[in-house]
């Protein structure tokens, strides 16, 4: 028997729906995706390629190619109607609107960098979120080391130009710091042999501790490690205010710096935001465990922008891909009039890296720290990318960064 298409409409193309995007089954949905980005970003490995241990390409999969016979158009989804089931786009390049009629809509558009509301920050900070995050992080980095190198430079303001900060204590703030460690001692000690005495790296937490989702014993260890890689830790520093070229903590010392990275937590899209439907404290979609919109069949929402009632998962890329391709296998099942079971989450563990070729492991069973468990996170990670060509192109970056260094040319 033949079962009448229904037209799914996918928003975003990051961990939640880009898992949907893979497993759902075209012969039985027409399936529209909607993202601002026309790819997928596997943005565990996103730090590395701030300094070129990664080059930015390697960790991409286009949309378009994912999968056959989908429909795909690059433009953010601008308000959702539910009682026409309708929504309004707009193309991410021209900003040209357009309207798509749905019958089913998943909602996946993940969240954004939060910056508290704090002075200064969206204007001279940068954040790690996507590619051309990283791609402006790295064009900074070599631009302050080719100004520092100005000749009658004064010292205080080569130190300024040379002192990275990064705000943010957790996994994304400790590794960009370890993997600009590890570039400048690797690398930039040979390119810019005179400037890298003078580098500073400091990471600002306003808590009491760095990597709190982790095993405390593990972020003890991490702070330790820094000390001897010489980044500077700062505990219960909170920023009050950015300017061009220093910030100010709420204890009204003023730091100065030559690039910011704010990587603090997340906040809602401005899309979450407007929606009228009900949502958590943190702004996050409620949903039922089937990811179904509290009193929606047809409206699902899950990854970083959606939370189950009565479950707080943590917004990591673990989750939404597991919630990606449970929602892909129940929307298969219904299509079919198959009964489906609620979701439920796996935790297979945390890593990071930090630096000088050490990881840590937060697994269920057992916790990992040192070189072995960097090479445990490398082929942890290289299993979780998704397609052959990204996990070729990873261990070539690798093998080349090990040989070669790490370029470190402006263009
Ligand atoms: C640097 C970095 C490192 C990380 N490392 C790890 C890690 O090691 N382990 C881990 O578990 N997690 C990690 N995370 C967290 C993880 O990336 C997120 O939890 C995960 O990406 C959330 O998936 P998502 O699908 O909800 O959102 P995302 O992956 O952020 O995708 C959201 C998608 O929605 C699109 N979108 C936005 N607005 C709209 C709109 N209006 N209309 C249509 N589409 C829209 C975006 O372009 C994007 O394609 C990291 C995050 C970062 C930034």
């Amino acid at each position: 028997m033949k079962y009448k298409k229904q037209r799914l409409v996918i928003l975003g193309s990051g961990f939640a729906s880009f898992s949907t995007l893979k497993n759902i089954d075209t012969e039985l949905y027409d399936v529209i995706v909607v993202s601002p980005r026309n790819h997928f970003l596997f943005t565990p490995l996103l730090p590395s390629t701030t300094v070129g241990t990664i080059e930015f390409r390697s960790i991409i999969e286009p949309v378009r190619t994912a999968k056959e016979n989908i429909t795909f158009y690059h433009a953010f989804c601008t308000h959702i109607n539910h009682e026409e089931k309708v929504i309004n786009c707009k193309n991410a390049l021209d900003g040209n609107e357009f309207s798509l009629q749905f019958d089913i809509l998943v909602i996946g558009v993940g969240a954004i960098s939060n910056t508290y509301g704090i002075e200064g920050v969206e204007k001279f900070t940068l954040p790690l979120k996507e590619l051309s995050d990283a791609r402006a992080i790295r064009q900074r980095i070599i631009e302050n080391f080719e100004r520092a190198s100005t000749p009658g430079l004064q010292f205080e303001e080569r130190k300024r130009l040379l002192h990275f900060v990064v705000v943010g204590g957790g996994p994304t703030g400790v590794e960009f710091a370890a993997e600009l460690h590890d570039f400048l001692t690797e690398d930039l000690v040979d390119s810019y042999p005179a400037m890298v005495p003078d580098v500073d790296i400091t990471l600002l937490e306003a808590g009491d501790q760095i990597l709190n989702t982790f095993d405390a014993a593990l972020s003890e260890y991490t702070v330790k490690n820094f000390q001897r890689q010489k980044i500077s830790v700062r505990l219960q520093s909170q920023v009050a205010k950015v300017e061009e070229k220093e910030l100010i903590l709420k204890d009204g010392s003023h730091v100065p710096y030559g690039l910011l990275v704010w990587s603090t937590g997340n906040t809602q899209t401005p899309l979450i935001k407007s929606l009228p439907f009900e949502k958590d404290r943190a702004s996050r979609l409620v949903t039922d465990e089937y990811f179904h919109l509290k009193g929606f069949h047809h409206i699902y929402a899950f990854g970083d922008c959606a939370t189950i009632e009565g479950e707080a998962l943590p917004a990591t890329s673990q989750v939404a891909q597991q919630e990606g391709y449970y929602l892909a296998r129940s929307l298969n099942a219904l299509a079919k009039n198959k009964p489906v079971r609620p979701f439920r989450y796996k935790h297979y563990g945390m890593l990071a890296y930090i630096g000088s070729n050490k990881a840590l492991a937060d697994l269920p069973q057992v916790k990992g720290k040192g070189f072995s468990t960097w090479l445990f996170w490398r082929s942890a990670y290289l299993t979780k990318l998704v397609r052959w060509k990204n996990k070729i192109l990873v261990i070539f970056d690798w093998t080349k960064a090990f040989i070669f260094g790490r370029d470190a040319s402006r263009f």
